[in-house]
């Protein structure tokens, strides 16, 4: 397997070189907006250690991944009275994965509305406003 690269941006994110819009954090996690958001609140999940993806992480990096997904995920959820949470997580390039940090992308979603496709660039005053709204729903 390809080693971790720590030029990659979510490792940048992590060492404060690149700002981001923070949601949650803990000991072993990170949540954080994501700036090309597929859906209203779509944030990622990330662990503070390195990891490429599924396929390389500890069982201790995976599982404190869960934990944050659930607590967040359920915010979220409140947060933007959705109907549901889609988790996407992607490994190596074939597996549709662009940044090569162990990642985990919450989704709330509402009855009828689609997932956006890719690589659009959001807006920063909106991004700010969900992270805030996320953020005020966290237990
Ligand atoms: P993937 O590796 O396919 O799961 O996708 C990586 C995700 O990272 C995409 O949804 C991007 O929009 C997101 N992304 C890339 N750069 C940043 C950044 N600087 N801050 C937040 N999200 C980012």
């Amino acid at each position: 397997m390809t080693a971790y690269d720590d030029q990659n941006v979510f490792a940048k994110i992590l060492r404060g070189d690149i700002p981001s819009f923070k949601v949650y954090e803990d000991d072993e996690t990170y949540c954080f907006m994501d700036i090309m958001p597929r859906t209203e609140g779509h944030c990622l999940v990330i662990p503070k250690t390195p990891c490429r993806n599924m396929l390389d992480a500890t069982p201790a990096q995976l599982a404190a991944c869960m934990v944050t997904l659930n607590k967040v995920a359920n915010a979220a959820k409140r947060a933007f009275s959705a109907d549901g949470i889609t988790i996407f997580q992607f490994n190596e390039a074939a597996g549709g994965q662009e940044v090569f940090h162990l990642h985990f992308h919450i989704h709330p979603r509402h009855e009828g509305i689609g997932i956006r496709p890719p690589g659009m660039m959001g807006d920063m005053d909106a991004i700010k406003c969900n992270a805030a709204a996320i953020v005020a729903a966290l237990d």
